[in-house]
């Protein structure tokens, strides 16, 4: 028998009615915030990831799906959006009308990475980028979209944190600090914080590593060291989450494992995922455009990851299963005839109607309207034929009533559309 492979999974029936809600809830805001959707394909040219995700990243290093193509051409499946999207800003000039875009988009993203609970080889992402302004107050709105977002699913036990990673012209000062930090203290880090430490110290800590984590408890840190701009930029940022009445906790650890951002980036975990406890992460590149060969525009974005979402909410999926609102339990050849047409005309009307193709008897019938969660039921024999009225019943309330033939339709529409409407 096939399996999955590994680290992959399938959405299933059950829950995929839930992921619809989510993500239909992140569009509608997302559209009210002014983005507009971007769809971009899951494979680019390796080169592309390699470039801007940063060639000392775990990622990078270890974690792409990378393949050769028949024709040659090295390609990978896409660890993250942001690259793609930036790809796509620049090649199709979207720049060249007005540098101020937002973009959304939502989709799968591949990583081989340990599956183990909340960390999958694909997992879904929803992404939002804005590109064009170096304001920080775009930064706060960002981040006010990404909470609105978090609590209109009604989640609790949420923590956003912030830091600023400064701009080339201060970050290199805080490397050297680090340097300095990590040259008298090797036997405490990992072989890949140690050999990436001239090139890239600032992975140390995004390292998972437990004793590279406790390590960097001493470590100096780099809002110490940011320049009189990027300074000014963090505390506009704060001012305005300030203002919006977010909480939030400054961590000057927080990095991110994507080289390209600058300034501010910042992540938002959930006490109850336990270990990969981070549900979206996000913050400011503004070199990144221009090193892929873009005109120089500043960005800034996020990434929420939905399976984690998906787990926080995992006790909600059923109350958002479709169930019909109507099951016809016909009986007799005649009038699954007239069901069948009933069926199809119900459905026109927007009632979810299902009917048993089985001609079994009423109490299987109704056994399976039961399972189904319909609503209401219309019982029907050649009885009921014969003398005009079918019985329509609410599955709650048990309650009947007689619905004469001749407009059957009609009269079953108004009895349950209203009641129904926006139910599931
Ligand atoms: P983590 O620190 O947990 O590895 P990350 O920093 O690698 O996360 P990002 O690249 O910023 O994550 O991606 C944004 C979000 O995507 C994360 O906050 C997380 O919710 C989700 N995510 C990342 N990797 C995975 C994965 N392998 N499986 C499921 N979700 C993931
Ligand atoms: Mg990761």
């Amino acid at each position: 028998m096939f399996k999955l492979v590994r680290g992959f999974k399938d959405i299933l029936p059950a829950d995929t009615a839930l992921w619809q809600h989510v993500e239909g809830i992140v569009r509608e805001l997302l559209e009210d915030f002014g983005f507009s959707e971007l769809r971009i394909p899951i494979l680019e040219q390796t080169e592309l990831f390699a470039r801007s995700i940063g060639a000392s990243t775990d990622i990078v290093e270890k974690e792409m799906y990378t393949f050769t193509d028949r024709g040659g051409a090295s390609l990978t499946l896409r660890p993250e959006a942001t690259a793609s999207v930036v790809r796509s800003y620049i090649e199709h000039q979207l720049y060249a009308k007005d540098p101020v875009r937002k973009l959304y988009t939502i989709g799968p993203m591949f990583r081989r990475e340990r599956p183990q609970k909340g960390r999958y080889r694909q997992f879904y992402q929803i992404n939002a980028e804005v590109f064009g302004l170096h304001d920080p107050r775009v930064d706060a709105e960002l981040i006010l979209l990404l909470m609105t977002f978090i609590d209109r699913l009604e989640l609790s036990g949420i923590m956003l944190h912030i830091n600023s990673l400064g701009c080339p012209e201060c970050r290199p000062r805080f490397k050297d600090a680090l340097k300095s930090f990590l040259a008298g203290r090797s036997e405490q880090f990992c072989s890949d914080c140690l050999r990436r430490r001239h090139e890239n110290p600032l992975r140390i800590f995004d390292c998972k590593v437990p004793a590279c984590k406790e390590a960097t408890m001493e470590a100096p840190s780099i809002l110490d060291d940011l320049c009189e701009a990027c300074r000014a930029h963090f505390e506009n940022v704060k001012r305005s989450l300030d203002g919006f009445e977010i909480p939030y906790q400054i961590n000057h650890r927080l990095v991110r494992g994507l080289d390209y951002y600058t300034r501010t980036t910042f992540e938002v975990l959930a006490d109850a995922l336990g270990a990969q406890d981070a549900v979206a992460g996000g913050g400011r590149y503004d070199g990144l455009v221009k090193a892929l060969g873009g005109p120089d525009q500043p960005g800034v974005g996020f990434a929420i990851g939905v399976d984690r979402l998906m787990e926080l909410l995992a006790g909600r999926a059923q109350s958002f299963q479709k169930r019909p609102h109507l099951y016809i339990a016909a009986l007799g050849p005649n009038t699954q005839e007239r069901a069948f047409e009933w069926v199809q005309d119900l459905r026109k009307n927007k009632v979810r109607t299902e009917m048993d193709f089985q001609d079994r008897s009423l109490k299987s019938q109704m056994r399976r309207a039961n399972k189904l969660g319909a609503g209401y039921a219309l019982i029907v024999g050649e009885r009921e034929l014969d003398e005009g009225a079918a019985v329509l019943r609410n599955m709650t309330t048990k309650e009947e009533e007689g619905i004469p033939l001749d407009d059957l339709v009609g009269l079953v529409v108004k009895k349950i559309k209203p009641s129904t409407a926006g139910s599931r």
